[in-house]
């Protein structure tokens, strides 16, 4: 065996990942959606839980359709689940379509050098290949420019050789109800969805399945609803949380004024202070920019970080929380009911997408539920 091999490895941080409620809230998902099937967005290890576990919790709720952002994250999951349907939709790099093939994927097929490659292929191998088709609509990152959905109208034998399975395009501000672009995004989907061959549409992420049926078209393709953040900014969330990040304190110390906290000396102590140093740190994914306004529960005590996070630590005023409460090897709730993911990125000036595929590699994981 090898060294150091039977150490205890865990920084004594856990996270837990409840397969359960990320279960219900693709059905929850299904609800709104009111009879149009769901896809699941599985990119960056499942938003950072795990693609392997949440991919099988969500096939056992009934999806069968996935996407995923590469070739490499297409390949892990074909080996979890042999019989699902892969989307990728960065697209099939030069070179890399015979792997596709391979492992039948499907390519989202982004330019018209994608479809060109992927009909070319499919005349080299006699037969007919699938793939989505991706519009651009307003985003101008991904997907067929103007010009190029033009001249894809003017001579759609270009596909000849691809089944179409989705025509597809995605959402610049489906967080922002009452944003006009979102409408704006809707009618140009319907325009040149119009100018193709028929094919099923999918248009909505996560928001875009909360703006109404207009943009449900034959398939939605969300994400973060799935892991628990808000897809409804400003409004309760409708989904159930499914991350719970806790660290035991590693010392409290009293601190007699003046003094001051960490690095930079950035937390002054002004009055009789006690301080709660904590097994979490930015190299877990617990962001610097949570510096001096993350907070934390403690057995029902909301805390506040005091001063910078660093790699490894965070420090926590706890002078309000009594002794019993606040002792070396207590458990502090870092994410979880009391301080969502929604309510850290707004602390640490992001998103809740940053937070989830930020999350650590330190910690010891535990699964929860997700067997039926
Ligand atoms: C990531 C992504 C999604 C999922 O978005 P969420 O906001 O997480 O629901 C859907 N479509 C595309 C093209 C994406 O890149």
């Amino acid at each position: 065996m090898a060294a150091g091999s039977t150490v205890r490895r865990s920084t004594g941080s856990v996270l837990e990942i409840d397969l359960g409620a990320i279960q219900e809230n693709y059905r929850r998902l299904l609800g709104v959606l009111d009879g149009v099937p769901s896809a699941a967005v599985v990119k960056a290890d499942g938003y950072g839980l795990g693609t392997a576990q949440v991919a099988t919790a969500l096939r056992a709720a009934g999806c069968r359709i996935f996407f995923v952002a590469h070739l490499g994250e297409a390949a892990d999951l074909r080996e979890t689940l042999p019989d699902a349907e892969i989307f990728v939709l960065n697209g099939a790099l030069p070179g890399a379509e015979a792997d596709f093939v391979a492992l039948d994927l499907r390519p989202v097929l982004n330019g018209l050098g994608d479809i060109e490659r992927w009909a070319a292929l499919a005349r080299a191998e006699g037969r007919v290949l699938a793939a989505a088709l991706h519009l651009d609509t307003g985003m101008a990152r991904l997907g067929l420019p103007a010009d190029e959905l033009d001249s894809l109208a003017d001579a759609p034998s270009r596909l000849d050789g691809i089944a179409l399975r989705y025509v597809m395009s995605h959402l610049a501000c489906a967080e922002e109800a009452d944003n006009p672009m979102n409408e704006t995004q809707r009618r140009a989907f319907e325009d040149v969805r119009a100018r193709l061959p028929a094919a099923p549409g999918c248009f909505a992420n996560s928001s875009g399945v909360f703006l109404g049926s207009g943009f449900h078209f034959d398939l939605a393709r969300p994400g973060v609803a799935l892991y628990g953040a808000n897809p409804t900014p400003g409004r309760a969330n409708p989904m159930a949380g499914a991350v719970r990040l806790s660290a035991p304190i590693l010392q409290v110390r009293a601190i007699d004024p003046p003094a001051s906290v960490g690095y930079g000396a950035t937390h002054k102590i002004d009055r009789p202070a006690r301080i709660a140093t904590v097994a979490v740190g930015y190299a877990d994914g617990y962001l610097r920019s949570l510096s001096s306004s993350g907070r934390c529960h403690l057995g029902g005590y909301d805390v506040a970080v005091a001063g910078r996070i660093s790699m490894d630590l965070i420090t926590l005023d706890v002078t309000g929380v009594p002794a019993e409460i606040a002792h070396p090897g207590a458990e502090v709730e870092i994410i979880g009911p009391g301080q969502t993911i929604d309510q850290v990125a707004e602390r640490a000036d992001t998103i809740p997408y940053e937070i989830l595929t930020s999350l650590g590699r330190r910690y010891s994981r535990v699964y929860t539920g997700g067997t039926d």
